[in-house]
């Protein structure tokens, strides 16, 4: 029996074409078939690196099918390249049954690093990188949405969402509602394109922005939402207790001074978490 070939995992641009790597073009001249999720739209790209390697489909409708097809194949001795519309394939794009099935059967699954919307985002958004979860999309309907982001009042560290153009504002406005209109979000829009954008700020202040231009909506996106109340949790209890009396008397910059100094405390922690206390 023939030794089984190898399935690739190739990422491809998210944006921008000098995105790809040199080893992603050589594996995808070298392979027999492409897998791609739009033929078309790979073909595109494939004559643009003049790469003529023949090309099949796998998207969410016929994975299934697909999977079969090609593990006979790789089994047969020809590799395959496995690629999504744009970044990894398999996050939040197609794979999953392809790659579960190739590891099953003993076939070989290499992957290459390479663009990630996701990855690419949350490494400039100054957000905390130690410990983050990315959960694709949010539910499209606004109550299974919310439900979703309550989940985050307590949550401890960074959570990456991808969100397209026509819900980002229901989304974000979500997010003042159900976490706060202080807590701190980074959108990040048009990643690795002429017109990539950083928002960081209070979602309140982010969805303003949306709301000042229209087309400020338009274009791809990835919502990262910060740690809960970080400040908080590390300051003791007595210490809220006496800004949450004094806030309704006082300005919060104020206000927090005298805590500061009462509790030897940092000023800055006790302002912060004046303004989170806004957004419960
Ligand atoms: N597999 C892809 C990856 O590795 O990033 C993601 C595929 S998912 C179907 C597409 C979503 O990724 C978009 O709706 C958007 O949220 C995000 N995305 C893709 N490219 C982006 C870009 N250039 N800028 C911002 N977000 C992007």
């Amino acid at each position: 029996m023939s030794e089984s070939a190898t399935l690739y995992i190739v990422p491809t641009p998210i944006g921008n074409l000098d995105d790809i790597s040199p080893r992603a073009l050589t594996v995808l001249s070298e392979v027999d078939w492409i897998a791609a999720e739009d033929t078309r739209h790979t073909h595109k790209l494939l004559q643009h690196f003049s790469v003529n390697t023949r090309t099949l489909s796998l998207h969410e409708h016929n994975e299934d099918k697909r999977t079969a097809m090609l593990c006979q194949r790789l089994k047969d001795g020809e590799a395959v390249a496995l690629v999504s519309d744009a970044g990894t394939p398999l996050i939040s794009d197609p794979g999953f049954i392809l790659v579960r099935r190739c590891r099953e059967e003993g076939i070989p699954v290499v992957a290459l690093p390479g663009p990630c919307a996701a990855i690419t985002a949350l490494s400039a958004s100054g957000l905390p990188t130690d410990k983050f979860m990315f959960e694709g999309f949010l539910p499209p309907k606004t109550g299974p949405r919310k439900q979703v982001l309550e989940g985050l009042s307590e949550r401890t560290f960074t959570t990456v969402y991808y969100e397209a153009p026509r819900r980002v504002l229901d989304t974000v406005q979500d997010v003042c509602e159900t976490l706060g209109e202080h807590r701190h979000i980074v959108l990040a829009k048009e990643l690795t394109k002429t017109f990539e954008t950083y928002v960081d700020g209070a979602a309140k202040n982010v969805a303003e922005w949306l709301q000042e231009d229209p087309v400020r909506q338009k274009g791809e996106f990835v919502l990262m939402i910060s740690p809960a109340a970080a400040q908080q949790k590390a300051l003791p209890p007595e210490a809220l207790s006496l800004l949450a009396s004094l806030k309704p008397l006082l300005p919060l910059k104020k206000a927090a001074a005298i805590v500061a100094e009462h509790y030897n405390l940092k000023k800055n922690a006790l302002y912060q978490a004046g303004l989170e206390m806004d957004g419960e």
